[in-house]
Parts: C-alpha cells; sequence; structure tokens
C-alpha cells in the first residue's frame, strides 16, 4: 500500500471523480480530507464509510474553493489533524456553457476562481510541508479542454488551460525536492458536472438531450463510452507510487483518443 500513513487532501470529492479518488487513495491506506459541498447527512455518512472500510481516518473540510482564506485553513487544519499533508488532489471544479457574449460575468468569476485559482491557493499553503519532508504529491484534474477548446465553454477553457500551465510552473519549482506534479486529463466522465450541462447545451445549441450525449458529448471521443470514475481514480493512484516518481509536468490524457484528433 503506497499510501499508507500519508494524508490526501482531494478538495471536490463530495461527489463523482474527487470522490472516486478519496475512496481508491484511502483503500491504499491514505487519511482522506473529503471537501466540497452537498446534503451534510450525506457527506457525514460518506466520512464515516470511508473510516469503517478502510480503516483510514477521514475528515472533512467544508472549506468554499472561491475562497483563499477557507482554503488556507484547509490545508493547515490537514496538517494539524494528521500530521501532514503528503498528497494534494485539486480537483473541485463547475462548468458553465453559454455563447460568449452571452457569457454571465459572475459564471466566469467562479468558474475561474473554483477551476484556477483555488489550485494556486492550495498548492501554495501545501507546498512548506511537502518541500521540507522532501516528498509530495500534487495531481490537478484538468481536462481536455486544457489541451483542445469547444465552443460555449469560454471560462472553463480559460481555466484549465491555465491549470495545465501551473501544472508545468510548479513541477519544474519543485523538481529537485522529492514533487512531482502532474495534471490528469479526462475526456467526458459520467459524473453530476456532465449531466448538469446537457440542458445548458441543449439551450445553446438548440439540440435534444439524446443529440446533446451522442453528437456532442460522445462525438469528442472515439471509443463512444464515457470515462469511468474509476479509471480516472486508478491513474491518479499510479501518479502517487515511487513508479511515477519521474512524472512530472505531464498532462495525461484519459480521453477515449478525443485529443489525438
Ligand atoms: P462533480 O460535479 O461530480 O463534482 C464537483 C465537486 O466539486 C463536488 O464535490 C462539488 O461539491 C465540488 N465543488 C463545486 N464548487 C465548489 C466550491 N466552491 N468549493 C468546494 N467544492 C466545490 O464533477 P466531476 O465531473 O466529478 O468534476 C470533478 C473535476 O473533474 C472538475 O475539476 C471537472 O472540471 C473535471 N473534469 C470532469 C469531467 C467530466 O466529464 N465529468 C471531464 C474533465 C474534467
Amino acid at each position: 500500500m503506497s499510501l499508507a500513513n500519508k494524508t490526501a487532501v482531494v478538495t471536490g470529492s463530495t461527489s463523482g471523480i474527487g470522490l472516486a479518488i478519496a475512496r481508491t487513495f484511502a483503500r491504499d491506506g491514505a487519511n482522506v480530507v473529503i471537501n466540497g459541498f452537498g446534503d451534510a447527512a450525506a457527506i457525514e455518512a460518506e466520512r464515516a464509510g470511508i473510516e469503517a472500510e478502510f480503516g483510514v481516518k477521514a475528515a472533512y473540510s467544508a472549506a468554499d474553493m472561491t475562497k483563499p482564506d477557507e482554503i488556507a485553513v484547509m490545508i493547515a487544519e490537514a496538517e494539524a489533524r494528521f500530521g501532514s499533508v503528503d498528497v494534494l488532489v485539486n480537483n473541485a471544479g463547475i462548468q458553465f456553457v453559454a455563447p460568449i457574449e452571452e457569457f454571465p460575468v459572475d459564471k466566469w468569476n467562479a468558474i475561474l476562481a473554483i477551476n484556477l485559482s483555488a489550485a494556486f491557493h492550495a498548492i501554495r499553503a501545501a507546498v512548506p510541508g511537502m518541500k521540507a519532508r522532501k516528498w509530495g504529491r500534487i495531481i490537478n484534474t484538468a481536462s481536455a479542454h486544457s489541451l483542445v477548446a469547444s465552443p460555449y465553454k469560454a471560462a472553463y477553457v480559460t481555466a484549465k488551460h491555465g491549470l495545465a500551465g501551473l501544472t508545468k510552473t510548479v513541477a519544474l519549482e519543485l523538481a529537485t525536492f522529492g514533487v512531482t506534479a502532474n495534471c490528469i486529463s479526462p475526456g467526458y466522465v459520467w459524473t453530476p458536472l456532465v449531466e448538469k450541462q446537457i440542458p445548458e447545451t441543449m439551450q445553446a445549441r438548440g439540440l435534444t438531450r439524446e443529440q446533446v450525449i451522442h453528437d456532442v458529448l460522445l462525438q469528442a471521443q472515439p471509443t463512444k463510452q464515457f470515462v469511468t470514475v474509476e479509471q480516472v481514480a486508478a491513474l491518479a493512484l499510479f501518479l502517487c507510487g515511487d513508479a511515477a516518481a519521474q512524472i512530472t509536468g505531464a498532462n495525461l490524457s484519459v480521453d477515449g483518443g478525443w485529443t489525438a484528433e
């Protein structure tokens, strides 16, 4: 178990990809801090369930990724409670789909804050401890949209391209400290984030639900299948192991061939 006695903070892990990553890390022996929004009782059930199922410690941070102070507190509390933050997964993200001239300014600001700036604030807070211990893993959930664009996703594509740049910069700064920084870039993964954008895309493009799924979403993926959260989590776990010690500054696609086209 490569993560025994290590602590992982996974932002945006009350749902979807983040939850799968947190559970995969816990199965591998890590203490985990889960984070994100949702029903309080459901989150507590998930937290307690991780402890019971995997025999590790799990904490919940309600930190809002739009708030730099709360992000710093999340990292400090994890270090105080578990002794270290060894793995940081910047995964929280939101999406909004609209033509550029109608794109709401508040959505632009929120997407840039959650999908990009939050990673900067969390990395900034976690790096001193990682450098001092000479070990760390920073994994940023980017997207195929960190490599290519799609129409009507101005803020998301901008934030994810920025996250890819941040990842490369951090990888270079930490290269001699035993700390790696990488992006995982999924294609379409069937999660609430994708389900929620279907009505918006129906409206933006004037399509039916079936047309959006088959002609817009899976159209992008040569395999014609959604990526699973487990497939993304398995790559995140691999990046934590010794076999991945020389993988840094990379942007790893899990996208059914999307960005090969
Ligand atoms: P999701 O909606 O299932 O999960 C998003 C998580 O982020 C939830 O836990 C939510 O509570 C949390 N979150 C949202 N706003 C927050 C805030 N202000 N503060 C703290 N937490 C917040 O979505 P998902 O599909 O699992 O997405 C996870 C990441 O994967 C995102 O960064 C997304 O851009 C990326 N991604 C998703 C897909 C996909 O197809 N689903 C593809 C590529 C990349």
